[in-house]
């Protein structure tokens, strides 16, 4: 029986290998066709002072609508679109797209605003990418300010080229901040040589900061780096006013999440401009 169960566990394992590697298979088939066939939208959420409410800019988020599978997370497809490479026009597009949607909004007269796009991994090592960011940002016309890239620490696995890649992108007048803060890579010892500008708290210490000392002692000595460095702190995935009495109390400033808003779509984002206009 024994050599049953190790025959019949190792099938197990086998069949769902299998089943995990066609998944990946299709959805990467997927993936190709939904560059060409332009299934990807963009999503807005916004930011927002967290003392005043005032709205201070807005992460673009993208979305697959696939024609027979319906919508699928970033979550399960940006992963396969690291490991294919297909993340490179994929990211270019979400970056040149959100930044002509900024423009956009900016030359119709709604208050400018600081847009954040997401850059994984496999986007930020490619060669050139400064010089791609500042051509993107030339040919819209959109001022390097009102572009902010927020990338995860697992870019400091290499910290000599993130360094570098990071100040030429700031030298640009991008700005960048570090997302999931909290969760990677970072050794408190070379954060201060960092070229970056805001520390975003990762949203698994705010989700249980009103019920977990330990996350709310993380938080705050996030929040007491930041203030050392000189650093913007944001926390991400607010979302109720327990959570956002204690960030405010420990003298976080900006946040993000359901509690203000969700992502949005541009149509939607657009309404909720003009009230926050209408609000200022
Ligand atoms: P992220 O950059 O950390 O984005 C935050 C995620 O949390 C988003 O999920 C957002 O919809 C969600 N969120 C916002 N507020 C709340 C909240 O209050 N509660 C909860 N539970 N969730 C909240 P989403 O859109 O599914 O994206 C997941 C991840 O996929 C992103 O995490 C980012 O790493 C990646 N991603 C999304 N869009 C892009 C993109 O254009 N390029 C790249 N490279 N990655 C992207
Ligand atoms: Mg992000
Ligand atoms: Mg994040
Ligand atoms: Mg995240």
């Amino acid at each position: 029986t024994v050599k049953e169960q190790g025959r019949s566990g190792f099938k197990f394992f086998h069949l769902d290998m299998e089943q995990r590697s066609l998944e990946q298979i299709l959805l990467e088939n997927e993936l190709r066709k939904a560059i060409q066939q332009q299934q990807f939208t963009i999503e807005y959420q916004p930011k927002k002072d967290i003392s005043t409410g005032e709205l201070i800019g807005m992460e673009a988020l993208v979305r697959w609508e696939h024609p027979e599978l319906g919508r699928i997370s970033p979550d399960k497809f940006i992963p396969i679109a690291e490991e294919t490479g297909l993340i490179i026009p994929l990211g270019e597009w979400v970056l040149r797209q959100g930044c002509i949607q900024n423009k956009q909004w900016q030359d119709q007269g709604y208050p400018p605003l600081k847009l954040s796009v997401n850059l994984s991994v496999r986007q930020f090592t490619q060669p050139n990418l400064p010089e791609k960011i500042k051509e993107i940002l030339k040919e819209i016309g959109l001022e390097a300010k009102w572009l902010e890239l927020e990338v995860t620490e697992g870019i400091f696995m290499d910290l000599d080229h993130s360094v570098s890649t990071l100040q030429e992108i700031r030298n640009l007048g991008v700005h960048v901040s570090i997302d999931d803060f909290g969760t990677g890579y970072s050794s408190i010892s070379y954060i201060k040589h960092l070229p970056i500008d805001t520390l975003k708290i990762d949203a698994s210490f705010i989700r249980d900061i009103h019920i977990n000392e330990e996350s709310e002692a993380i938080v705050k000595l996030i929040i007491d780096i930041a203030q050392t460095l000189n650093l913007n702190v944001i926390a991400e995935g607010v979302e109720s006013q327990e959570q956002l009495l204690i960030l405010r109390e420990n003298g976080c400033l900006q946040g993000q999440g359901f509690l203000f808003s969700k992502p949005l779509s541009k149509n939607d984002f657009e309404g909720y401009l003009k009230q926050a206009t209408r609000n200022a």
